[in-house]
């Protein structure tokens, strides 16, 4: 069973005592592909040098809504320096990016930043990885405006499925991670079950997001085979499947 861990912060400090060793316990269990995404502008040179490490590491390149506050770019700059990264041809995708009412960071310069990316994202063709919290509406109409030619990702997806379909409806995949080994996220995991497996990315979101049994403990892509087992388990289908499947899909949406 080969898997592709679709949003996983392999970059950050949680991993750099042990790095190569959780690679290796990740092939050793399928894990064969990482999309690393961008949080910070700070961030994007070593992780790109990063990813020059191992032919199955990709990256991202985007501002995530809880480091906008320390941005020190005008508008302008942060166009110019997304493109100019994104085009050194080891990018596959623009973000993370994305909109999130349960930080302090103003909601309108939230706005402002997202624009910026899809701006970027649209002119470059690549697919977004979108991070999301209570502004469904909100992101939804501007995804509406952009109309993105290679759509993206809705990064940890959690809700119900009606949204999962408008967001599918427009060319976005759904990120499936640690969220469904939990009973109380029921209708993440009806939602799972209902939408088509073409639409569905497997992610770990390492170090953060652990599964059920292992909160508090750092989240590792080594453990995407439980969640493929979870979610073949809630479709009735086998892990096999699953794998292969949204491996296929991730390839597909990534151009991997
Ligand atoms: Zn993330």
């Amino acid at each position: 069973m080969l898997l592709i861990d679709s949003h996983c912060h392999f970059d950050f400090e949680d991993f750099t005592s042990d790095r190569d060793a959780v690679w290796q316990r990740c092939r050793a269990v399928g894990v064969e592909q990482l999309i690393i995404p961008g949080v910070e502008v700070g961030q994007w040179e070593s992780l790109a040098a990063l990813v020059c490490r191992e032919p199955g590491w990709h990256a991202a390149v985007g501002v995530h809504p809880w480091w906008i506050s320390g941005l020190q770019q005008t508008d302008a700059q942060l166009q110019q320096a997304l493109c100019e990264c994104a085009e050194q041809g080891r990018f596959v995708a623009i973000g993370e990016c994305g909109l999130d009412k349960l930080i302090e960071t103003p909601f309108e310069h939230q706005l402002e930043v997202l624009r910026i990316h899809l701006t970027v994202a649209a002119e470059l063709g690549l697919p977004v990885i979108l991070h999301v919290r209570k502004a469904h509406s909100e992101l939804l109409r501007l995804l509406k405006a952009f109309r993105l030619s290679r759509g993206g990702v809705i990064h940890a997806f959690s809700g119900d499925v009606e949204l999962a379909r408008r967001y599918w409806a427009m060319g976005f995949s759904l990120g499936i991670g640690g969220t469904i080994s939990y009973p109380r996220a029921a209708k993440t995991r009806r939602a799972v079950v209902d939408l088509p497996l073409e639409s569905l990315l497997l992610e770990s979101d390492a170090p953060d997001m652990p599964l059920r049994g292992r909160q508090g403990e750092r989240n590792s892509p080594e453990y995407l085979p439980v969640t493929a087992g979870l979610l073949a388990e809630l479709r009735g289908v086998s892990a096999e499947e699953v794998a292969a499947r949204t491996r296929e899909n991730t390839r597909l949406l990534f151009s991997l």
